[in-house]
Formats: C-alpha cells, sequence, structure tokens
C-alpha cells in the first residue's frame, strides 16, 4: 500500500509517497502560504496528498500542541491560523475519506517515528529523538511504539529547564533547554563570545583545531547532556537520537553532552548512554506521519 505524509512546517510543506515496506516513492515540497488562510491551506494540502497518489492512507506531522484523537492543533505560534480548525476533518472532507483514515500528530513525535521505522532508531526499542533547530523538539519511543502521553505533550524536553537562571524562553520561563541547546541559541552563545553566527563555519573551525569555537560548542554540548540526565534518570533511557541543524558540528556536541550527562546522571549509568546522530534529515517527519494510523485504528 502507498502511504502519503505531510510535514508542515511554518515556510514549507514536505511531504512524500512511501510503500508500506519503506521503499520510497516520491517527494515533494511546496511553500505554506500561511497568509492565503487555513481553507486554502487545506486544499492545497488536499491537492498535494492527491498528487502523490493517495490510495486511502495518509498523516501529518505538526508543530504544537496536536490532539490527536480530534485531529486539531491546538496551539503552534508558527500556525496560528490552523489553531482550532478541525484539520483532519477538513482534509478527510476534501479527500472523500473517513477522519479516521488520516493521522494528525506533533512534527517531532512524528519525526521520531520516522527514525524508528527506517532511521537511525530502527533497532532501538525506547529512544528520545531531539531535534536541534529554531528550539528543541522531542519525540519519544518507549517499548518499540510512539509515546505522546495523555495531552500529547510528552517529549516536550526542549521547555525542561536546565538552568532557572538562564535566558529567558520563548515560553516565558527561565532556561529551558532549548534557549540553551538548539541551533538557534548556539548562534547566540557564539555572537555572544564574539565568534560570529554562522554555525557550519563554527563546526569547521572547532573540527580544525581545539580553540574557542570546539569550547563553546562544548559548552552547548554540555548543557544538552545536562538535560538529557533527567530524562535518563526518570526513563532509564539507554539511546538518544539528535537531529537538526548542528551538521558537521554534531561530534563536539556530543562529546560535550557525554560530561552533561556524567555530571548530572543518576547511578552508573552514563557509560551506557549512547547519543547517536539521525539518518533520515528532513525526511524524517513526512516518513514518520505516513506510517501513523489514528488513536482509534491504534492497536
Ligand atoms: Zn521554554
Amino acid at each position: 500500500m502507498r502511504l502519503v505524509g505531510i510535514d508542515l512546517g511554518g515556510t514549507a510543506i514536505k511531504a512524500g509517497a512511501i510503500r508500506a515496506d519503506g521503499t520510497l516513492l516520491e517527494r515533494r515540497q511546496i511553500p505554506t502560504q500561511l497568509e492565503r488562510g487555513a481553507e486554502d491551506l487545506l486544499d492545497r494540502m488536499a491537492q498535494l496528498v492527491r498528487e502523490l497518489g493517495f490510495e486511502g492512507r495518509a498523516g501529518i506531522g505538526s508543530p504544537g500542541l496536536i490532539d490527536a484523537r480530534g485531529g486539531r492543533v491546538l496551539q503552534s505560534p508558527n500556525l496560528a491560523c490552523l489553531e482550532r480548525v478541525n484539520l483532519l476533518a477538513g482534509l478527510a472532507r476534501r479527500l472523500g475519506v473517513e477522519p479516521g483514515a488520516l493521522a494528525l500528530e506533533n512534527d517531532a513525535n512524528a519525526a521520531a517515528y520516522g527514525e524508528h521505522w527506517l532511521g537511525r532508531g530502527r533497532n532501538e526499542q525506547d529512544f528520545l529523538l531531539v531535534t536541534l533547530g529554531t528550539g528543541v523538539g522531542g519525540g519519544l519511543i518507549l517499548g518499540g511504539e510512539l509515546y505522546a502521553g495523555p495531552g500529547g505533550m510528552a517529549g516536550e524536553v526542549g521547555h525542561m529547564v536546565v538552568d532557572p537562571r538562564g535566558p529567558r524562553c520563548g515560553c516565558g520561563r527561565l532556561g529551558c533547554l532549548e534557549t540553551l541547546a538548539s541551533a538557534t541559541a548556539a548562534m547566540r552563545r557564539a555572537e555572544e563570545s564574539g565568534l560570529g553566527t554562522d554555525l557550519s563555519a563554527l563546526a569547521q573551525a572547532a573540527r580544525r583545531a581545539a580553540g574557542a569555537e570546539r569550547e563553546l560548542l562544548r559548552e552547548v554540548g554540555c548543557d544538552l547532556g545536562r538535560g538529557l540526565a533527567s530524562v535518563v534518570t526518570l526513563l532509564d533511557l539507554r539511546c538518544f537520537v539528535i537531529g537538526g541543524g548542528f551538521g558537521a558540528a554534531l561530534d563536539t556536541l556530543v562529546e560535550g553532552a557525554q560530561s552533561g550527562l556524567a555530571e548530572r546522571c543518576f547511578g552508573e549509568r552514563v557509560d551506557t548512554v549512547r547519543i547517536l546522530p539521525a539518518e533520515l534529515g528532513a525526511d524524517a517527519g513526512w516518513i514518520g506521519a505516513a506510517r501513523l494510523k489514528h488513536p482509534s485504528r491504534r492497536i
């Protein structure tokens, strides 16, 4: 069966078709154009799903707080026009199917599901995907299944407070992980240290030689590790898959994260914790979304 997945972003919609056996068939990308409004967006999403050869099953990953059962985006600063719109019902009506044929999930959760199906997490039954981009997203796989929690907010590691005296977060609190370890935070920290704002130049300098650039990336990684230590303590997780915008800087970041873990982790477990780079890149979201099932059809 041909499955269709959509990764709905604030600026672009990434989508694709994939067979149930994991054979990738087709990829597409269109601009989101939120200014045209929710109904227009739903029209274009339905068109995209049809063009990708819809055979009755499709899934959507969206940023923000998601009501997976109700098929709605409850809260999403980047997709405010979709808040309170019944996205699945609107799309299902346009496609001529029941809403239960479609699925909606938080984008980081969808990406975790994608990495679990075909990426770095495919041999892992329990792991947390952490995406380090503009913010820090998280998606939790427990016992081989996506765990979103009763309110759909599980895995939101970006808003765990790591340093109560840290920078102000977009959520209003101080020192959330994403104010310290997102790609955006790393660029801000680099600029404050007089190292410019180009993350890839920073990464190259850090790889070439020890110096201020490597030290800064290690510090960012150390804060990431301090955050992940709480996750290890709570869930006894031994595997983290890291995606997002750090690219070549990830090696240095992981070195730092191991030291942050060692500093904060409860128990003698830190040597068994693996921090691995994600494999599917920008495809993880739509691939995971394609395989999602509506909660009413799970199990
Ligand atoms: Zn926050």
